[in-house]
């Protein structure tokens, strides 16, 4: 057995153990193996071992390796995890079956422009910046509910939920709970929280989504 297999069994089961512990079935809770800057070889490790729902914050990256993947493999879903440029929009919606960065208007835009082209159904969650932080990705927490509405209502777009990166260096679970309260007002149901360091946390304040790079692959170098 490869270590990625046995490293998908020990965290399908502390998947299964957290959601036990907050009264939640494992099965609620949807492992997205994030492989961005794993190799092909490495990838091909984890859908031996049955995983098939795959997360890459790059869209180029991701082309170069999941067009051979879904030759060889039925079923794949792939979830862009990382920022979406506006050029990239029509590539991102060819390959993704998920987006879980959408969070400017701009984006919702041609988001929703190309979704009705391509016709195509997809899955997408609004990210929130939770921390705040300037650098990082995200619509502000007090912006998130209004621009949810603005997605659902003037864009058409299939809002499933929101996804949230907390700042490194804090404890992840207020932002988790902000998270789900803002999910709440919002009215969508899922939500994208929680990788490798604080699944377990994401899964006690209601995670509908995990996001597990090194714990599975090991470490990005
Ligand atoms: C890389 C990444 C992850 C996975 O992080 P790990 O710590 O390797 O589990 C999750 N979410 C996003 C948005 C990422 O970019």
């Amino acid at each position: 057995m490869s270590v990625v297999s046995q490293n998908l069994t020990e965290i399908r089961q502390s998947i299964i153990d957290a959601a036990k512990k907050s009264d939640r079935q494992g099965g609620d809770v949807e492992l997205i193996t994030v492989s961005k800057t794993f190799s092909v070889e490495e990838i091909e490790q984890a859908l031996e071992a049955g995983q098939r729902v795959f997360g890459e914050n790059r869209v180029q990256e991701a082309y170069s390796k999941w067009p051979i993947l879904r030759e060889k493999y039925a079923d794949i879903e792939l979830h862009l995890i990382g920022p979406l440029q506006s050029n990239k929009t029509k590539e991102a919606v060819a390959l993704f079956d998920a987006i879980h960065t959408v969070d400017r208007e701009k984006i919702a835009k041609a988001l929703a422009k190309e979704i009705s082209t391509q016709q195509k159904q997809m899955k997408l969650f609004v990210q929130v910046n939770t921390g705040e932080e300037p650098q990082k990705a995200g619509i502000a927490p007090r912006d998130a509910v209004a621009f949810v509405q603005r997605c659902v209502e003037i864009h058409d777009l299939n809002i499933c939920g929101l996804m949230c990166i907390p700042p490194f260096e804090e404890n992840s679970g207020p932002h988790f709970a902000l998270l789900a309260e803002l999910a709440k007002k919002a009215k969508v149901k899922k939500l994208s929280m929680g990788m490798s360091a604080d699944f377990q946390t994401a899964i006690e304040f209601g995670a509908s989504h995990v996001r597990v790079g090194s714990a599975i692959f090991g470490g990005r170098g």
